[in-house]
């Protein structure tokens, strides 16, 4: 069965340029680059081209950029740094749509004592800029917004935002995570602290990120150990991986115009081939200001894991608006905050496309997703009578 893989911002195929630019790092440049002889010298460079590759996707300076291990480490790393920074500054300011690698760890840190504003959005995803600048206080530790959401793909004024923030002395950092390689960035235009990227999210494998620290910005590690990028992440480089992202970020610089051109195209004709074909489905978001590869698309009175488990049958992955677990669906925290109504929340898609998509594969999908929604919909007494619901299990059960 071939597979039509849909689901880019969760993870993408590592391109075949990225794994052939890896390759040699896994085999034979096997030496710890902290090492004094030759040998480990030719590693060392490898890293060093892989710094600059990065550097230059970001508009950054080469030695503003720590290699770590996934976006989740970056984005502890840049929030601990600042509120270790700020001792005495006990509030810290967030959005209410951020990726869990975000949101859980300024939740975790509220039940420590710090004071969390969480800046809402409204129906089309967009923040709330008039309370998230009245909160911007001389108590203000760090604020951190994301630049692109995963969810919705919805991009937010991070430039406008990060100049409000540092005008009033606060450190600002942003979660890029999904941004990066989809649109530009220029970390000369985008006064911002600290930025979050992580290297699967653009075709180099899983287990690499990276943070930007603007120089000066004042930091702290997250894991204390050898001398490792400048001290400021201890642990020997994963050079193999590094690599990698060095190539993914060259590849992604010169694939951004096609991000926004053929990658969008396909998008739109998937959106308005489902919306032309389905009744009673809204996109979730704002559809201008937003990611060109993702789309979220809500069908009222079915439910995503229903849906998702029928794509697979066809091979097809994406991924839904809400998690069905032990019988009970916790919706996404994203589509809620943005105050979808739960009818289109429970029967929420989220499309993601990349380079490597075709349009075979859009044409895959608006030919098996229509009657699956069909299907769903003559199974729910939803829909017949648009009353009550029935459980998630219950409506996966009988659509198997
Ligand atoms: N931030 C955002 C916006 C994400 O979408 C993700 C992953 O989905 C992360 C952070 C976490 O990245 P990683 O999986 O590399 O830890």
């Amino acid at each position: 069965m071939k597979t039509v893989y849909v689901d880019n911002n969760a993870t993408t195929q590592v391109d075949p340029r990225v794994f052939e630019a890896m390759l040699p790092y896994l085999k034979d440049l096997y030496a710890n680059p902290s090492s004094m002889y030759r040998f480990a010298g030719e590693v060392s460079k490898g890293l060093e081209k892989a710094r600059r590759q990065v550097a230059s996707l970001l508009g950054a300076d080469p030695d503003e950029i720590v290699f770590t291990s996934c976006g989740t480490e970056s984005d502890n790393t840049a929030i601990r740094a600042a509120i270790q920074a700020f001792p005495e500054r006990r509030h810290i300011l967030t959005t209410r749509v951020e990726h869990p690698a975000i949101k859980n760890l300024f939740e975790h840190l509220a039940k420590k004592g710090w004071r969390v504003t969480f800046v809402p959005v409204d129906s089309k995803g967009h923040l709330d800029l008039d309370i998230l600048y009245r909160n911007l206080i001389p108590e203000t530790a760090v604020v951190s917004v994301m630049w692109a959401n995963n969810e919705t793909g919805v991009v937010f004024p991070v430039e406008e935002i990060a100049r409000e923030v540092k005008e009033r002395g606060i450190l600002f950092h942003t979660d890029a995570v999904q941004a990066a390689g989809k649109i530009p960035i220029d970390m000369k235009k985008v006064p911002a602290d600290m930025l979050s990227l992580s290297g699967h999210k653009l075709h180099a494998p899983k287990g690499v990120g990276i943070l930007y620290v603007r120089k000066g910005t004042p930091f702290a590690p997250l894991l204390i150990g050898g001398h490792q990028e400048h001290g400021r992440r201890g642990g020997t480089e994963n050079v193999a991986s590094i690599v990698a992202l060095g190539k993914a970020c060259e590849l992604a610089q010169g694939h951004l115009d096609e991000e926004n051109t053929r990658v969008r195209r396909l998008r739109n004709r998937l959106e308005e081939g489902l919306l032309e074909r389905i009744p009673r489905a809204i996109v979730h978001g704002d559809r201008e200001n937003r990611l060109p590869n993702t789309v979220s698309i809500g069908f009222e009175g079915v439910e995503g894991e229903a849906i998702l488990l029928m794509m697979d049958e066809f091979g097809i992955c994406a991924s839904s608006g809400s998690a069905c677990t032990s019988g009970s669906l916790e919706p996404s925290h994203v589509l809620r905050a943005m105050g979808v109504p739960f009818s289109h929340v429970h029967g929420s898609i989220r499309f993601s496309l990349s380079r490597f998509n075709t349009e075979g594969d859009i044409d895959f999908i608006l030919e098996k997703l229509p009657p699956i929604i069909a299907r769903l919909r003559e199974l729910s007494p939803y829909w017949k009578t648009r009353g009550g619901r029935r459980t998630c299990n219950s409506q996966i059960m009988s659509a198997l």
